[in-house]
């Protein structure tokens, strides 16, 4: 490590605070420095309480997170916690006379302090313009000038939105027509033959060559395929979802829609390591410890989530349950009939639960009168007052929204006593299709409500791509509801976004949206206790940033245990 260039570095960024960097450059121990900037820093936060602000508004309310956040990282506690400790971090990087064996700070270390120190300081450079003009007039004068610049803000905002493309462009419906067609021939079967879900279930592309014969792909697109195959690792993708995908392999528009199924040969070798070492348990929710009965998990006090069926008509990549799910579309997924009996029976049994989650696996893969007798069930359960069910199918398998299926299913929902709520999985506006929405508007013809939980990944978190989604899932009648970190799991920490960016996302694009479009929740879910409401400062804090430029996050749940989360 180029001792030299990373102290230049420091000594740059701590000249935005003078005082600080006098301490750390002196002579004195950890302890005596940490008092020493703890003592300076209650000085400033008094003063932003005490004085009249001379830095702009949101300056001011930066200025005091930021000098509580750094309070906080410097506590011993948080040290202990992070088992780690920032201020000696930088005291080595700053003193020793040899960096061998320290860790080399990365440029996202230095931005993450540069701009914790700003934000100290109250020099986050938030206010980029000078002040908007009505602010000088009022009444008409002033409402026509606020009104220009909304206009002006909201063109500006509504490009970038406008990059993305979707399903239900008349380019993008023409290009799948020709998909369709091509993979028709490809299994000799008819436009009929395509309208029948149970078509796409028994054609199920569960290898590389028939893939490869159906698009273009990259060698590690096909070595990746053929390595799950052979380390039996889900893999499959039904005729629909493929006619999504463009031909060629340049992954252009179609990169979510890729990343959504095929594995990347990394996620292959790590799902097969970490399934030979029995120790480690892929069940990163720690579900074992949240499943009072088999079938049933239980998180939160009056919800549970029943999974009858554990496969779906494909499995995506970052799946939360790709440790339960044995293959794609497979006939042992199916609970048997003896524990569902018994997982009713619990739900009966436990007055508490009024809503009660149907997910798997995709549980409209069951046969409508699978699907008719579990509803049934559960409605003859007074205290269930609601039925969620939990299915990508709008989205992989539009063809299984049949109108007997949404029929059987509407004879339940039943608005004196009981709802049935569709929650389904859109990952991106180019997965929003003709077929999608009329899948949507058959649930919702019945007055069923249909909700949208999203994965916030690295193939959808481009500036305003989510914006595009929640723009266009409204326009088809779904209600975005939840925004999902990935979770902490390590074959797919290449689809990972740091909760930072999902903040991020949520405080400058999400805010341009009507109240009615933005109405997604992000949460991050902490393993055995559920979601965790990021919008909410309440409920996590920084403790750290690691030589990486991680941050570290201290968790702090409706049932409080301590977790922390780099
Ligand atoms: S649809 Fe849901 S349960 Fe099925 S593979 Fe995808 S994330 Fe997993």
């Amino acid at each position: 490590m180029e001792k030299e260039s990373v102290r230049k570095k420091l000594f740059r960024i701590l000249d935005t605070v003078p005082a600080l960097k006098e301490i750390i450059l002196s002579s004195d121990s950890i302890d005596v420095k940490r008092n020493k900037i703890r003592e300076f820093l209650s000085q400033i936060l008094m003063a932003t309480f005490d004085d009249e602000p001379t830095i702009p508004p949101l300056e001011w309310v930066l200025s005091r997170n930021a000098i509580t956040t750094f309070r906080n990282i410097l506590s011993t506690r948080s040290e202990k916690l992070a088992d780690y400790s920032l201020l000696k971090y930088i005291d080595d990087l700053l003193h020793k006379e040899n960096l061998k064996g320290i860790e080399k700070p990365s440029s996202g270390f230095f931005s993450e302090i540069e701009h914790l120190l700003r934000g100290v300081m109250g020099e986050a450079g938030v206010y980029h313009e000078k002040a908007p003009a009505f602010q000088k007039y009022e009444g008409t004068k002033a409402a026509r000038l606020r009104s220009a610049d909304l206009s002006r803000m909201a063109r500006t905002a509504q490009k970038f939105p406008d990059r993305y493309p979707c399903g239900l462009d008349k380019k993008v419906i023409r290009k799948r027509s020709i998909n369709k067609l091509r993979i028709l021939e490809y299994f000799g079967a008819t436009e009929f033959e395509w309208e029948n879900w149970k078509w796409h279930i028994r054609n199920i592309i569960r290898d590389a060559d028939t893939l490869k014969s159906l698009v273009k792909l990259t060698n590690e697109e096909y070595q990746a395929v053929t390595l799950a195959r052979e380390y039996k690792i889900p893999f499959g993708i039904t005729p629909y979802y493929l006619s999504l995908m463009d031909y060629e392999a340049n992954r252009e528009k179609d990169y979510a829609v890729r990343a959504q199924v095929i594995p990347t040969t990394y996620y292959v070798e790590k799902m097969k390591e970490l399934r030979e070492h029995a120790e480690h348990s892929m069940d990163f929710m720690l579900e074992r410890d949240t499943s009072p009965i088999e079938g049933i998990t239980r998180r939160y006090p009056s919800i549970v989530t029943l999974k009858p069926v554990l496969t779906c008509p494909q499995v995506c990549v970052y799946c939360q349950r790709n440790w339960e799910i044995e293959d794609v579309y497979s006939s042992n997924a199916v609970i048997s009939k003896d524990k569902l009996d018994k997982a009713f029976q619990w739900i009966a049994d436990t007055p508490e639960i009024s809503e009660v989650l149907i997910t798997g696996g995709d549980p409209l893969l069951l046969s409508n009168n699978r699907i008719e007798n579990m509803l049934f069930r559960l409605s003859r359960i007074k205290h269930v007052e609601r039925i969620i069910i939990g299915t990508r199918t709008p989205v992989t398998l539009p063809q299984r929204i049949t109108d007997s299926l949404v029929r059987d299913i509407s004879h339940f929902h039943d608005p004196r006593k009981r709802e049935i709520i569709i929650v389904t999985h859109f990952e991106h506006p180019y997965e929003i299709t003709p077929q999608a929405l009329e899948a949507v508007q058959k649930f919702r013809r019945y007055g069923m409500k249909v909700y949208n939980q999203l994965v916030y990944t690295f193939y959808n978190s481009r500036k305003f791509e989510a914006v595009a989604l929640r723009q266009k899932l409204r326009l088809i009648g779904v209600t975005p509801y939840y925004t999902f970190n990935t979770k902490g799991k390590e074959e797919t920490d290449d689809f990972r976004v740091p909760i930072p960016r999902l903040l991020q996302e949520q405080k400058e694009e999400a805010r341009l949206l009507p109240g009615t479009v933005r109405t997604d929740e992000i949460v991050f879910n902490v393993p055995r206790l559920g979601k965790n409401y990021l919008r909410a400062t309440q409920h996590h804090d920084i403790i750290s940033i690691l030589p990486d430029g991680r941050r570290v996050y201290e968790f702090h749940p409706w049932e409080k245990v301590t977790v922390q989360v780099a």
